[in-house]
Order: structure tokens, then C-alpha cells, then sequence
């Protein structure tokens, strides 16, 4: 099916980011398009905004994807009213198993700068909140990274472990080049600028035991750790190659990991270039990255 599996309540919202990859006046979707979403996908629905629970509809919506047996009913959210155990409760009952929040920032300035909004300590609380009532294993933590929060990516890292313990896992996505972006191009920084903070940040992760998943970052900028782009797993066992924000470039061509990289994301190469990107000469990579993989996985089967 050519629509994604995401459900969009309301484009109203209490934050600001200003990182927001999305337009101020997204359209969001009539009924029947929502109807047509949930009949088509059993396996993951995320419900997204705007803020989704600024939505009244959200339970509603809710019930109706755990009616329809969808597996995994993901709410993606800035964490409002997520420090109150009854609003957590009732997402519950209705249905939300994993509780996606974003969190661009560990340090409290950085965090409400990013956010435009003084939530810091909410939305901390949020998080400890749904730990408490649902577990850290239905919670996912979202990192959009941008020029003002790559540096401290390993004490992000820390923070996680000492204030949240283990969680789901925690997902590190490159900022887009889109919506209130495109007028703050300042945000964006480049993928050879990040390239040693992403992977000490890894490596602490790693230390930490912590999971981690990423996007948009093109395989030659997560040496060592290329198992953990989201798109390596969905080429390999989802064959799943229906990416319309990246594309490999020419350079791609003589890359032993092409099979199994989607390439920078195309808005990134508008704005940069493909210069930076670097070719992986080893034939024993893909190899190692499979078996890696393949661990990985059957790792997560034992349990
Ligand atoms: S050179 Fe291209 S195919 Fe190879 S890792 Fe980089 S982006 Fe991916």
C-alpha cells in the first residue's frame, strides 16, 4: 500500500520545535483515510501530530486499531499530560503499547530552546511516569539530531541510563531539511561534523547497554555500528525497498554496502552535496554486518 502507517489526529501542538520537520498547517486525514490505514496494517500504527493526545479523538482511534488487532499501537508524542497516571492509564486501556516521546536534549536550556517551550521538567516527569505504570520496555525515546545536541550525544546517552535505566530503545534520527527547518538551515549539521560524536555517543550506548536505533544516517558515517540503521534491517529481511527520502548517489556504485543502505536522505544532498560520502572498500564488511545482524535478532528471539 502506498501510505504509511501513521495516523495524523491533529496538526495543533503545545511545542514549537523548532527543528519540526512538518508544515505549520499539515493537512491531516478525513475518516475514511484513517478507516483505510488501520484495515490495511497489522503490524505497527503510530499516531502522530501536531501533539496527538492534544486530540480528542485519540481514544477513539485508539480502540479502534486494538479492534482491529494492529500488533503494535505506537503513540508518538511530546509527552504533554503524560505525567498524570490517569491520561497514561487510559492510552493504556484503550489500547498504546509503545509511548514514543521526544526528547531532543538532556540539558534543560538545550531542551527548551529546541522545544520553544519550558517543559523540561515535564516532560522528564512524563517519561519517569510511563516507566512507572507501563515499564521501560514500551518506551521508546527520539533524538532528533541537529547542530544544537550532537555534541553531547554520549552524556545524552548517560543521562538515559541513570534517570530512565532500560528502555525499549532509543532511536537517533538525522534532522530533515523540511518544514520549519527549511527556514533554519543553521540546525543542520553535516554528517562528517558528527561523524566522531555519533560514534562515541554509540559507544557509550553500547557500554550502557542500551538499545539504539537510527535513520537517516548513511552507513559510512556509523563505522562499526552499521547494524543499527533501521533501513539495513528493513533491506535485508522486510525487503522492503520503498524509501522516497533517500537516495544513493553514483558514489553509491562502488560501496560494498550498497545492498544494504538506503543512501543520505535526498533533502540533505540538496542542501550539502554527496561529497562527503565515503565508499566502504572492505568485502568483509557486509559480512560482518550480517552476522552482527543476525545476532542481533536472534538474540531479541531468545528472550
Ligand atoms: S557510500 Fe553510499 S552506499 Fe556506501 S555507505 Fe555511503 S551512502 Fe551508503
Amino acid at each position: 500500500m502506498n501510505i504509511e502507517p501513521v495516523i495524523i489526529l491533529t496538526n495543533i501542538c503545545n511545542h514549537k520545535c523548532i527543528f519540526c520537520s512538518r508544515k505549520d498547517k499539515e493537512p491531516i486525514q478525513s475518516d475514511e483515510e484513517k478507516k483505510i490505514i488501520v484495515k490495511n496494517y497489522t503490524d505497527t500504527i503510530s499516531f502522530e501530530g501536531g501533539e496527538p493526545t492534544l486530540s480528542r479523538d485519540l481514544i477513539k482511534w485508539v480502540r479502534i486499531a486494538k479492534k482491529n488487532r494492529i500488533r503494535e499501537i505506537m503513540l508518538v508524542t511530546n509527552g504533554f499530560s503524560l505525567d498524570r497516571e490517569d491520561v497514561v492509564r487510559a492510552l493504556l486501556d484503550a489500547g498504546v503499547n509503545v509511548f514514543n516521546i521526544n526528547f531532543p536534549s538532556h540539558i534543560e536550556r538545550i531542551y527548551n530552546l529546541l522545544t520553544d517551550s519550558c517543559d523540561y521538567t515535564k516532560t522528564v516527569n512524563s517519561i519517569k511516569n510511563i516507566i512507572k505504570i507501563v515499564g521501560g520496555n514500551r518506551l521508546r525515546i527520539t533524538m532528533v539530531l541537529n547542530k544544537l545536541n550532537y555534541v553531547s550525544l554520549k552524556d545524552y546517552f548517560k543521562f538515559i541510563k541513570t534517570n530512565f535505566g532500560d528502555i525499549f530503545y532509543t532511536e537517533i534520527n538525522m534532522i530533515k531539511v523540511k518544514g520549519r527547518v527549511k527556514n533554519r538551515l543553521y540546525l543542520v549539521p553535516r554528517l562528517s561534523e558528527i561523524n566522531k560524536f555519533l560514534i562515541a555517543g554509540l559507544n557509550e550506548a553500547k557500554k550502557l547497554d542500551l538499545k539504539v536505533i537510527s535513520d537517516g544516517i548513511p552507513l559510512c558515517f556509523m563505522s562499526g555500528f552499521e547494524e543499527l540503521n533501521i533501513d539495513v534491517f528493513n533491506l535485508l529481511y522486510l525487503k522492503n525497498r520503498w524509501n522516497k527520502e533517500k537516495q544513493k548517489k553514483s558514489v553509491c556504485n562502488n560501496c560494498g554496502l550498497k545492498k544494504i543502505c538506503s543512501g543520505p536522505r535526498k533533502d540533505y544532498v540538496k542542501l550539502y552535496g554527496s561529497s562527503e560520502l565515503k565508499p566502504v572498500k572492505d568485502e568483509y564488511q557486509l559480512e560482518s554486518i550480517i552476522e552482527r545482524m543476525n545476532f542481533k535478532y536472534e538474540k531479541k528471539m531468545d528472550k
